[in-house]
């Protein structure tokens, strides 16, 4: 079923074998028939997480790298469409011989392919597979088969682990394992036998429910896991472990350990479990309402950043969502809800596209400009933040993106010479500036002390750019552009040195913070907001 935390189990897993000496990798298969996650709308999908080779995929890819500490590319993502579409090409090119080209066994078999590409590539020891989707829904049913395929050609190289949900309704007050059961049976109709079960659940299973479950599942009950609900996904490895998940897979390959080592992860979750303080931090976005519900996958590596940061300073974050459009209000209680930004150590503006919300934006990194509240912007938010100080700092009062006013006459954010192109050919799909490139840091920087060195590399996600016509203004006026792409000459970091902490970033910085890793940037953020919070 989605959303019980598949994407968390196998990232743990994961972990859990790197930690015993296996190198590791994971690929995600999304069902769906969009090629990549890339033309999605973050408040149907989440996030969309990009790779330092530029693929626009699941946030379950940001969960693999983070908890494996390891960078992954467009090999470890795989979707409907991605299997169809490379299908299609080869039989247009011949490559199946003037065969009848089939859904069975071709699909699979593609599947099976690229499977095996991933081993090529990485010369890993262990492919973690997530299936998405829940069994017995039609659309995964080709993954499945690939799934039995590889089982039947491969015996002893793969086993099989059913994530499964156990409700424990309200009026009963008693952990169901019915829906264990009939998802089980269900996958024995695909020809597919479970050899482990992840139990999720609200409460730690009891024995009598491991004994059910592996009678009526065909599992043995050391195989039965127990997931109850935690408080933090990064306990998950360690929650695991004490049902010995990593040696009962192990166990099933006919391996040993080869080392232990989760000590430095088990320390995290130390510092997780007991910290010593709390910083605050708002997020002014968009992308969290869905009906009456507040919905924070679409930040969610936004969110992870500031955790890794945060931890780092032995604190946990509290995150506030702020609605941008609270701030496009009448004058009255325009002022009142930004005055209520001062209760923040921060505040961050992420990315996003498109003009809702944008003046609401802007009104809020005015208000953290100008009362010295530390402000991060992300990519949009950098934007947003150059688009303010043009128009209070600068007296460029008509200074807009032609992203949400195509003729403005100030146009100091404008779309890249290339992306012309592909808008003027409607080409959607993959066609942003993508991926990792290289950023030139001046010396003089909040940005250079935080990396501690001048040349970075950070992943993107665009088509506007800062318009180079205006860097002069920007600077006599005491904006700095504090990175710089060397090849294009584009403006990758911008910061007001006056300020206590006012940096944007054209990147997105949050795609590579690792929970043991905190990124310098954010690192510098949370810093600069405990710094805050402690004089105020
Ligand atoms: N909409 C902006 C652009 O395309 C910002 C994108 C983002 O925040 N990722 O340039």
């Amino acid at each position: 079923m989605s959303g019980i935390g598949k994407g968390v189990t196998v990232s743990s897993v994961g972990r859990i074998l790197k930690s015993k000496g296996f190198k590791v990798t994971a690929v995600k298969i999304d069902p769906y028939v969009n090629v990549d996650a890339g033309t999605m709308n973050p408040l149907e999908h989440g996030e969309i997480f990009v790779t330092d080779d530029g693929t626009e995929c699941d946030q379950d890819i940001g969960n693999y790298e983070r908890f494996l500490d390891q960078d992954l590319e467009t090999a470890n993502y795989i979707t409907t469409g991605r299997v169809y579409q490379s299908v299609i090409q080869k039989e247009r090119n011949l490559e199946y011989k003037g065969k009848c080209v089939e859904v069975v066994p071709h699909i699979p078999e593609e599947v099976i392919r690229r499977i095996n590409n991933v081993q090529r590539k990485t010369k890993a020891d262990f492919i973690l597979v997530e299936i998405g989707g829940t069994v017995g829904e039609y659309q995964n049913l080709l993954f499945l088969e690939a799934a039995r395929i590889l089982k039947l050609k491969h015996p002893k190289d793969v086993v099989f682990i059913l994530v499964s949900y156990l409700p424990i309704p309200k009026m009963i007050g008693e952990m169901k394992t019915k829906p264990t059961q009939y998802a089980a049976r269900t996958l024995n109709s695909a020809g597919i036998q479970p050899d482990i079960i992840i139990a999720r659940s609200e409460l730690p299973l009891d024995n009598l429910r491991k004994e059910k479950i592996s009678i009526f599942c065909n599992v043995l009950k050391e195989d039965v896991i127990s997931a109850p609900d935690i408080k933090s996904i990064y306990e998950i490895p360690v929650n695991f472990e004490k049902d010995n998940l990593g040696n009962r897979i192990l166990k099933k390959f006919g391996l040993k350990s080869k080392k232990n080592d989760l000590k430095d992860w088990k320390k995290l979750v130390k510092v997780i479990q007991n910290p010593k303080g709390e910083v605050k931090i708002g997020i002014v976005g968009k992308y969290f309402k869905t009906g009456d519900f507040t919905l924070m996958d679409s930040y969610i590596s936004v969110i992870e950043a500031i955790k890794h940061a945060s931890y780092s300073f032995r604190v946990s974050p509290q995150i506030v969502w702020l609605d941008a459009q609270d701030y496009e209000v009448s004058s009255r209680s325009l002022a009142s809800n930004l005055k209520e930004l001062n209760k923040f150590g921060g505040i961050i503006v992420p990315g996003g596209f498109g003009s809702r919300g944008v003046e609401g934006k802007i009104k809020a990194i005015q208000y953290c400009r100008k009362n010295k509240i530390p402000f991060l912007g992300l990519c949009l938010g950098m934007q947003l933040a150059v688009i303010e100080f043009a128009r209070n700092v600068c007296g460029l009062k008509k200074a807009n993106s032609t992203e949400f006013y195509k003729n403005c006459q100030v146009p100091i954010i404008d779309l890249m010479p290339e992306q012309k192109k592909n808008l003027g050919q409607k080409k959607y799909g993959g066609t942003m500036r993508l991926g990792a490139y290289p950023c030139k840091l001046n010396p003089q920087s909040l940005s250079f002390r935080a990396y501690k060195t001048s040349l970075v590399s950070e992943r993107h996600r665009h088509r506007y750019e800062l318009n180079n016509e205006f860097r002069d203004i920007l600077e006599k006026k005491g904006m700095i552009m504090a990175g710089i792409n060397p090849q294009r000459d584009l403006v990758e970091i911008i910061e007001i040195p006056s300020h206590p902490f006012f940096v944007g970033t054209q990147f997105h910085p949050e795609f590579k913070s690792r929970p043991l890793k905190p990124h310098p940037l954010f690192k510098k953020f949370v810093r600069a907001c405990l710094k805050k919070q402690l004089s105020d």
